[in-house]
């Protein structure tokens, strides 16, 4: 035992002459119960063991008192009784195995009072210590130099739970003194605490522990939404290190997905419920957003509110799998096309808009044709590829905001958005039987030929409603089968004969113009005071083998729905300018050439380049080249519109304002257009001598053309009377029948040649 003795003399010794025990030592002049919380400090920040400060705390007393100090513990349920310290005992009593709690007098004593301390003479004989470990006693018995009196001060925490005993034993019965009592009693008290604080870390540790390999992020913020802790799962999701984040406030991660009002709320729901809980969508640090469930608590100490906890549950897989059974639901799993479900509901939502716009909408129902022959013959899975690339081939086709569903088997559908005319559903299902027509070639090498049938309904002249108008374009479809597959039909018969012939017309039209049915034929134009001739008008015609002459009033606008347009229009503007650089190299007098332009020709981005081409191409000097406009040209958007203007100007070329006064006739385009010519409309010129309303508009437009620096020229003057009132009037120029006919470049050759006047007032020539 001496040995023992010393050797824990010598480590104690030891202790001491190291810095971490001489900090805790006692100071000379330190009253010795500051020490306590000087070791407290150090269990808590310095990483030093429990153990160790209650054996510093020992060696304090074993110095100053010839008493043995040995600290037994109770577990945290305070079930079982553990020696935590011992280290002036003896190693019999160290290996004192451990009883059941009810075994140790002192430990019992604990559990009743931790206000008391417990004194015990003689441990041998007394009755509390009945049960205890031999080994304990037999410290005692062995020898008569042995321990003798126990005094066991309980260990308790602030609010005065037990959590062991200090045991401080003597060779001699004696009872320590006051004072000695209440040294014990402060050494106790110092234990106490350290216990008390070891055992809340602890818990803290452990919950941290939890926190940190929590799947759920957490984050603490103070008061203010400081944050004080972010836990690791927090950072993984987040990107944002403990670092980063401590300090800063959760708006760190905030998405901007919720408006002001939902933080608000928020806020004020968790300031009156101390708890707010909800979906929330936050950004990560690259920008990423995190779909998550957030659950915020106020934690409150002795009633004040000292910080906020919030524990994030990740909901990107929850979305995911929503997303995954949304997609299950709503789209068809071979083509990956919306089904039938989706379609009706994004039908519905199109008709509403459809409604509120009062656009048309088209329905188009697409049926293949003999598809069974397909799956019979070359089997299931190669019909299945058959279906998936006609759906890929007609998705790359639509629009983006239309729809194409599969409704199932060989029936697909096709919601068409925002339509004008029922000719755009016509010219879609038209493209829709040729990319059918298309050959499939499949792996295998396989080429499948296939076609289908097509039924279209319209709203609102074919049902207001998703069902009316499926139904009827359904219905349509097998129309379309019945007349012998490989076409469409509209569900009323009279649009879908309409449009047939349109399609007819449209596909003649590309044929013509490749065959050069297209002629220009030309109409003089004359200067109203001295007669001469000054220009002339381009005005196209089609002469067809099938439908003979076809009025341009008549082709013209299928040429725009359909595009052709564009090539039309610009072998218009090369034929013209060709014409009249011929007749400028034959040595008639100089005219300028007009050429109509349409509106979608003005809007398209090469109406410049097509007029620089023609000019080049022909060497007809600039300003012997007049485009007319109509109205439309400038309503979509003026700005624009002024912006190709200005560059037509740059290149030389004439403007003229066509049909003026049958649109908006704004006055504001004159000025800001750099016209320089108005074209009355002949309906104004048609009734002039008769009718008042239409002679006062004419007189006007002369008069503000005037005013403006414009020139001014009516068209469709027929008779001598028009051109007196339009002369009286000061109009510059006239063109109509009066004066000649379009004709052909041939005729016009010849006219021009003549050099025929317009009749003029005698007193003027
Ligand atoms: P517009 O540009 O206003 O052409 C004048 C129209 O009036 C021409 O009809 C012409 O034949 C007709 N006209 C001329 N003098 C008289 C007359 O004294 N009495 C009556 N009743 N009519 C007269 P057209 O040739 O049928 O052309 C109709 C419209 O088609 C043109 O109206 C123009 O808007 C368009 N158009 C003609 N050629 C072209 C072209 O090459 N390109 C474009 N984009 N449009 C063209
Ligand atoms: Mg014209
Ligand atoms: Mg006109």
């Amino acid at each position: 035992m001496n040995s023992e003795r010393t050797e824990k003399k010598s480590s104690i010794a030891e202790q001491e002459k190291t810095g971490g025990n001489r900090r805790v030592g006692r100071k000379a002049g330190e009253p010795a119960f500051d020490m306590e919380r000087r070791a407290v400090y150090r269990l808590a920040f310095e990483g030093v063991s429990l153990a160790q400060t209650l054996e510093t705390i020992i060696a304090d007393v074993e110095k100053r008192f010839p008493w043995r100090v040995a600290v037994w513990l109770f577990n945290e349920m305070q079930q079982s009784f553990t020696l935590k310290v011992a280290p002036g005992m003896s190693k019999s009593y160290c290996s004192a195995p451990r009883g059941a709690l009810g075994n140790y007098g002192c430990a019992r004593h604990a559990l009743q009072t931790s206000a008391t301390p417990l004194f015990l003479e003689n441990i041998a004989e007394a009755a509390e210590c009945a049960h205890c470990p031999q080994r304990i006693k037999m410290q005692a018995l062995q020898r008569g130099a042995g321990f003798s009196a126990l005094w066991s001060a309980p260990l308790a925490n602030t609010q005065g739970e037990s959590l062991g005993v200090m045991n401080f034993y003597a060779r001699m019965p004696t009872q320590p003194n006051a004072e000695m009592q209440a040294s014990f009693q402060r050494f106790a008290l110092e234990a106490g605490r350290a216990v008390a604080f070891w055992e809340q870390e602890q818990q803290l540790r452990r919950a941290l522990t939890v926190l940190s390999i929590a799947n759920d992020g957490v984050i603490v913020t103070d008061v203010d939404a400081r944050i004080v802790f972010v836990n690791k799962a927090w950072c993984e999701r987040s990107g944002y290190s403990q670092e980063e984040a401590i300090g800063q406030r959760p708006s760190l991660v905030k998405s901007n997905l919720q408006g002001q009002a939902f933080y608000q709320e928020m806020w004020s729901i968790l300031r009156e419920n101390d708890e707010w809980q909800g979906e929330i969508v936050n950004r990560n640090k690259s920008g990423e957003a995190l779909p998550q469930f957030l659950r915020v608590r106020g934690v409150r100490d002795k009633g004040v509110l000292t910080h906020y906890v919030g524990v994030i549950t990740d909901l990107t897989r929850l979305k995911q799998s929503e997303r995954e059974a949304e997609q299950l639901a709503h789209y068809d799993s071979l083509t990956r096309l919306p089904n039938r479900l989706l379609a009706i509901s994004r039908l519905n939502f199109a008709l509403e808009e459809a409604e509120r716009n009062g656009s048309r909408l088209g329905v188009i129902c697409i049926n293949l044709d003999r598809f069974k022959n397909i799956n019979n013959s070359l089997g299931y899975p190669t019909g299945d590829q058959v279906l998936q690339r006609i759906a890929r081939r007609i998705k790359e086709r639509v629009r983006g905001k239309d729809t194409l569903a599969r409704l199932g088997g060989d029936e697909f559908m096709l919601i068409q958005e925002h339509v004008r005319h029922p000719d755009e559903v016509a010219r879609m299902a038209q493209l829709m039987l040729e990319l059918m027509r298309q050959p499939i070639r499949l792996e295998a090498e396989n080429e499948v030929y296939t076609s289908a049938s097509l039924g279209v309904s319209v709203y609102p002249e074919d049902g207001k409603t998703a069902s009316e108008l499926i139904q009827h374009a359904d219905t349509a479809m097998y129309h379309a089968k019945k007349q012998g597959r490989d076409t469409f039909c509209f569900y009323t018969a009279e649009l879908s004969l309409q449009m047939r012939q349109r399609m007819h017309l449209e596909t003649q039209m590309r044929r013509a113009l490749e065959n050069g049915e297209f002629k220009l034929f030309y109409q003089p134009q004359a200067d109203i005071v001295n007669g001469k001739i000054n220009g002339v008008e381009s005005l196209m015609r089609w002469k067809s083998p099938e439908f003979g002459s076809i009025a341009p009033g008549e082709f013209i606008p299928v040429a725009e729905q359909s595009g052709l347009i564009f090539n039309l229009g610009a072998w218009a503007m090369n034929e013209a300018c060709a014409q009249a650089r011929r007749w400028l190299d034959e040595g008639l007098p100089p005219l300028v050439m007009a050429v109509n332009v349409s509106v979608y020709q003005f809007r398209s981005k090469n109406l410049l380049s097509v007029v620089e081409e023609a000019l080049k191409q022909s060497g007809l000097p600039a300003h012997y080249l007049e485009i007319e406009l109509t109205e439309s040209a400038f309503f979509e958007d003026a700005e624009e519109a002024i912006t190709i203007t200005h560059k037509l100007h740059d290149l030389g070329v004439k403007l003229a304002l066509d049909d003026f006064g049958t649109g908006y006739s704004s006055l504001a385009y004159l000025s800001r257009f750099t016209l320089d010519k108005i074209k009355i409309d002949q309906g104004f010129v048609r009734d002039i001598t008769s009718n008042t309303t239409n002679a006062a508009i004419a007189s006007a437009t002369i008069a503000l053309a005037k005013s403006l620096n414009i020139s001014s020229l009516a068209e469709g003057v027929e008779n001598e009377h028009q051109l007196d009132f339009l002369r009286q009037r000061g109009c510059a120029s006239v063109q109509g029948f009066l004066f000649s006919h379009p004709l052909d470049a041939e005729a016009c050759t010849t006219f021009l040649r003549e050099g025929k006047h317009l009749p003029v007032i005698p007193t003027l020539i």
